[in-house]
């Protein structure tokens, strides 16, 4: 058992109001720079919607991730490194600017400049690429709230199963979530892997993926590489840049600008300890559908005496193990299971989670003349609602519907317990123990879910550079091995820290 920490993010998709807050202050802290204009480290998706860059889930396009060879060996979709050398300087599978979006300004001057006219002189939109006149006919947020639906949402490649066809787009039938999206900082990182000048890395003492700049040679292998589209060329630069978790405020033990800022307070920073050796095995797990559970076995009890005397020896200080205990991240996801990965399938073992939506099931039992205290009819409604389970199930358990209803029932039952408990109503726990929560389980997520305060949203310990040393000695190796066999470049002394994610 090797004991390695991560820093780990849980959203809780019921509370996004789609406000962007978290985009914006991103933006405005990381890549309010020349050659970053069009990149949003953060950035929040309507759902249904083809996303940002346009349709980036559809991985046989892209080739973003791993997939298992004929041997059931892990390969990254992109190819061996023979195929990535020869695609070095004609890489078919980049996004152009079309896919994303061509950023603009707007000519302010001439509202002022302009001279005397019988008509109001306006403000025409500008190339922020070109600096030529410029049609908006694209954005990171075109599809906010379901906008031109109708025409492009079909398209989501989420929306490719049969079932389908109740996913319907005319007014009053249509349903819509918001999907705050940042990069996964995995625990297989495809982006890592991929990199021929080795300027990605995992940092081992949190987890957090950066770019080393100076390294970066610009190939451009870790964007086609990375099934969620979260790494960006700079044009100014020509090098990569990513989401870096805002590791100097992370450093300090303070949250990233996007938890800080959440307007909906629906995001949970905390630590996760898992076992390096193990996370090549759970990635390489042949059933798709097989792999959250996989990525949970990975996992490890910071309660265990027998973790954390190994988390010890590997250097994990002591008051980094008593934060692995108090984290939101590990209740949600390792206690309660109730915060889902984005799209397992991709087989990176993603470290940004999220608690689904529950659209309004009390009112759909109500609605269907049901009664809100019986188990039987609130959890038939969980299968009724707006929201398919099947759309859910592409998201976040490779299509595993089974597995989200367990999920959307869980929190059906605590909302039907907490409600009556609320309003003083009499009644038993029979909701609750169907799905396994005891009172004591639905007051805890209650807390989490609902009224946590800063600091029980956001655990990040300190961290200790007078560790650094023993940190790089203790492992410089990867959790994963390239097909080739090659080492790729995971776990950098902490030495590198400063460098790292230099933007
Ligand atoms: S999500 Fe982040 S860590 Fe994962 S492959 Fe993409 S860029 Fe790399
Ligand atoms: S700030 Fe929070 S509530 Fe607003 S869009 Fe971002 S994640 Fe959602």
């Amino acid at each position: 058992m090797r004991v390695l920490a991560q820093v780990a993010m849980v959203m809780n998709l019921d509370k996004c109001i789609g406000c962007h807050t978290c985009s914006v202050t991103c933006k405005q802290t990381w890549t309010n720079r020349p050659g970053v204009e069009y990149a949003w480290f953060n950035n929040v998706e309507t759902k249904p919607g083809v996303g940002y860059p346009r349709r980036y889930e559809d991985q046989e396009h892209w080739k973003g991730g791993w997939a298992l060879d004929g041997r059931g060996r892990l390969v990254l979709r992109s190819g061996g490194r023979a195929r990535r050398l020869l695609s070095l300087f004609a890489n078919p599978d980049l996004p152009s600017v079309e896919d994303y979006y061509e950023p603009v300004t707007y000519d302010y001057d001439h509202l002022v400049s302009a001279p005397a006219g019988p008509d109001l002189p306006v403000a025409r939109p500008r190339s922020l690429l070109t600096g030529r006149p410029a049609a908006v006919t694209w954005g990171a947020n075109w599809e906010d709230g379901l906008g031109g639906a109708p025409e492009h949402a079909g398209d989501d490649p989420n929306l490719s199963g049969s079932w389908a066809e109740k996913v319907r787009f005319e007014f009053e039938q249509t349903f819509l979530f918001h999907l705050p999206r940042l990069c996964e900082h995995c625990l297989n990182p495809a982006c890592v892997a991929a990199c021929p000048s080795g300027a990605l890395y995992k940092r081992v003492e949190d987890g957090i993926v950066l770019v080393d700049q100076d390294r970066c040679r610009g190939w451009r292998m870790c964007v086609t590489a990375c099934p969620y589209k979260k790494v960006y060329v700079n044009h100014a630069t020509g090098k990569a840049e990513k989401c870096t978790f805002c590791f100097p405020r992370v450093e300090a033990g303070r949250p990233t600008v996007c938890s800080e800022t959440c307007v909906g307070r629906l995001r949970y920073l905390g630590l996760l300890l898992y076992d390096a050796d193990r996370v090549a095995g759970a990635a390489a797990t042949p059933d798709a559908r097989d792999l959250l559970e996989a990525q949970r076995d990975v996992f490890l009890d910071p309660r265990d005496p027998e973790v954390a005397a190994a988390a010890r020896e590997s250097g994990i200080p002591e008051d980094w193990l008593d934060a692995a205990r108090r984290s939101p991240v590990h209740d949600l996801v390792v206690r309660h299971r109730i915060a889902l990965p984005l799209h397992p399938e991709y087989r990176t073992l993603p470290m940004v989670w999220y608690v689904p939506p529950l659209s309004p099931v009390l009112d759909a039992v109500t609605g269907a003349g049901g009664d809100q205290d019986d188990p039987d009819h609130v959890f038939a409604a969980v299968t009724r609602l707006r929201i398919p389970l099947e759309y859910l199930a592409e998201l976040f358990t490779a299509g595993d519907t089974d597995v989200v209803a367990g999920v959307l029932m869980k929190l059906t039952a605590l909302r039907s317990y907490m409600r009556r408990r609320a309003l003083g109503e009499p009644g038993d726990d029979a909701a609750l123990k169907a799905v396994r929560l005891t009172p004591g389980d639905a007051e805890e997520l209650h807390r989490l879910l609902a009224v946590a305060k800063y600091a029980d949203r956001y655990v990040v310990p300190a961290a200790h550079r007078e560790d650094a040393a023993a940190l790089g000695a203790l492992e410089n190796r990867c959790p994963v091995e390239s097909p080739a066999g090659r080492r790729v470049p995971l776990g950098m002394p902490t030495l590198r820290r400063s460098g790292g994610g230099r933007p």
